[in-house]
C-alpha cells in the first residue's frame, strides 16, 4: 500500500515535472556569425514576423547574435539567413531540453551543498525578503529596510539602505543597484544579495572605505512578479505580469526595461503587447519601474552611481541608448573600463571578456531603458552591466554563481572607489 502511494507520488511528480517547460518543445536557439549592420537590421526586422527571441544582439566581428526560434519558424528563419549569406550554426537545439538540464543542474548542486549561501543559488522571493528583513534587524545601526510598495500582483518591492551615517551626510555619494528587471535573468538577484553580504556580514579590513565613505542603495528583485512566474511556469519569462485588459486580453507584462519615461516608445520596441519588447501602454505604466524612478528622484542629487545588472553577455553598457554620448562620457567609459577590466582579470576561461560602450553602438538603439533615464535626470554615471552566460545564457548552472558573485563585486567595488571621488570633485 505504502509503496504503491509512494509510486503514485512519484508519478506525479514526474508528470508536474516532464510538462512543465513543453511550451519550448523543439524551440531551437541559433548562433548566427554577424558581420555588418545589415545583418544585424535583418535579424532585428524578422524578429516580429517569426516571432524570435533574440537572446543576444551580436555585434559585427566580435559577438555573435543569439536568437531562439519556434519549431513552426525555424526553417523559414534559417532560409531567410542562408539567402542573405549569413553562417550560423544550432546553440540549443531543443530548449525544453535544456530547461531540464538546468532544473537538474540546480537540484544535484543543493543536495551537493549542505550549507548553501542565499548568493550561491537562485533564491526564490520569499527567501531574498527573509534574508533582507534579517539584515536590518542584525545590523540596525547600519541598515534600513525600506518596502517601495506592492508589486502589480501585490508582493512587497524592498530595498536596503546602507549607511554608517543613516543617509544624513550629504558629503557622501550614492550608489545604487538594483537587479532582477527582466525575469529570466536569475543570475543577477545573487550578485545583490553578495553585495549586502560584502558590506554587513563579511566587510573585510580593505573594504571599510566602500562603507565609511559611500551610502548604498540595493534593490535585489525590481520585478518579483516576473521572477516568481520563471521559477514556477515559466523560465523564460522577461516582462513583468501586469494585466491591462484595455491593452490586450490575450498578452500580459511589459518589458521594464523599456517602460521608462526617455524617448519611450521609440526605437528598439515593438507595439504588440505579445512582444518581448513591448513598452507598456504608456511610460511608467507598471508601478515596479516606478519604484526605480521614485529612488532616482528622491536621492538626487546624492546618487553618484546607478548601476542595472542585467544579463548575459559580459557588457558594460552606459549611455544613450539613440547613440548619442553625454558630456561626461570620457569619465564614464574610464570608470566603465576599470569596472570590465577588473572583472576581466579574474574571469573563468568559459566567459568572454567585458566590453564597454554605449549600449546604442555596441548593442543596438533602444528607448525607455532604466539607464538612459536616470542619465538624463541627473545622475552621473549610469550603467548597465550584462553579467557573463558561459554559454548556458539564461540558464548558468548555480555552481558557477561563486565564482559570478565575487568577480562582479570587484567590479562593483572599483566603480564605486572611482565615482566617489569624481563626487568629491563636484563638491570641493
Ligand atoms: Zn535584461
Amino acid at each position: 500500500m505504502l509503496l504503491r502511494f509512494l509510486l503514485t507520488c512519484c508519478a506525479c511528480v514526474y508528470a508536474a515535472t516532464a510538462g512543465k517547460h513543453d511550451a519550448y518543445r523543439s524551440y531551437s536557439v541559433h548562433t548566427i556569425q554577424v558581420r555588418n549592420a545589415d545583418d544585424l537590421q535583418l535579424i532585428q526586422d524578422l524578429q516580429f514576423d517569426l516571432d524570435l527571441d533574440i537572446w543576444q544582439y551580436g555585434m559585427a566581428g566580435q559577438r555573435d547574435a543569439e536568437v531562439m526560434v519556434s519549431p513552426e519558424k525555424a526553417r523559414e528563419f534559417l532560409s531567410a539567413l542562408d539567402e542573405n549569406g549569413l553562417t550560423h550554426s544550432i546553440l540549443i537545439a531543443d530548449v525544453a531540453k535544456s530547461l531540464e538540464d538546468h532544473e537538474d543542474d540546480i537540484a544535484a548542486y543543493r543536495s551537493s551543498r549542505k550549507n548553501r549561501m542565499i548568493f550561491s543559488d537562485y533564491p526564490r522571493y520569499a527567501e531574498v525578503d527573509s534574508y533582507m528583513e534579517r539584515m536590518a534587524s542584525t545590523y540596525p545601526n547600519l541598515v534600513t529596510l525600506v518596502n517601495a510598495g506592492p508589486s502589480f500582483e501585490g508582493r512587497a518591492i524592498k530595498y536596503l539602505k546602507i549607511s554608517t551615517t543613516n543617509f544624513t551626510d550629504a558629503s557622501k555619494p550614492i550608489y545604487f543597484m538594483d537587479a532582477m528587471m527582466h525575469a529570466r535573468e536569475w543570475v543577477t538577484t545573487p550578485v545583490a544579495l553578495y553585495s549586502i553580504h560584502r558590506l554587513l556580514e563579511n566587510r573585510r579590513p580593505e573594504d571599510q572605505d566602500l562603507l565609511d565613505d559611500i551610502d548604498w542603495i540595493i534593490l535585489p528583485i525590481v520585478n518579483p512578479d516576473g521572477y516568481e512566474f520563471s521559477q514556477t511556469d515559466n523560465r523564460l519569462w522577461r516582462k513583468t505580469r501586469s494585466v491591462n485588459l484595455n491593452v490586450s486580453t490575450e498578452c500580459i507584462g511589459v518589458d521594464a526595461n523599456r517602460n521608462f519615461d526617455i524617448e519611450f516608445n521609440t526605437t528598439g520596441v515593438f507595439t504588440n503587447p505579445c512582444s518581448n519588447l513591448f513598452p507598456g501602454p504608456y511610460a511608467f505604466s507598471e508601478v515596479e519601474t516606478q519604484y526605480v524612478r521614485d529612488i532616482l528622484l528622491e536621492y538626487l542629487p546624492r546618487i553618484q552611481l546607478y548601476n542595472d545588472i542585467h544579463s548575459h553577455g559580459n557588457y558594460v553598457l552606459f549611455c544613450y541608448a539613440n547613440k548619442t554620448l553625454p558630456p561626461n562620457a570620457a569619465h564614464i567609459h574610464h570608470i566603465g573600463a576599470a569596472m570590465g577590466a577588473i572583472m576581466d582579470s579574474m574571469k573563468l576561461p568559459q566567459a568572454r571578456f567585458y566590453l564597454v560602450g554605449n549600449s546604442g553602438l555596441v548593442l543596438y538603439p533602444t528607448s525607455g531603458s532604466a539607464d538612459d533615464y536616470a542619465q538624463v535626470v541627473g545622475v552621473p554615471f549610469s550603467y548597465t552591466m550584462e553579467l557573463p552566460g558561459y554559454g548556458y545564457e539564461f540558464m548558468v548552472p548555480p555552481s558557477y554563481m561563486d565564482h559570478m558573485v565575487k568577480e562582479t563585486w570587484e567590479g562593483i567595488a572599483v566603480s564605486a572607489r572611482l565615482a566617489r571621488i569624481h563626487y568629491r570633485r563636484r563638491f570641493n
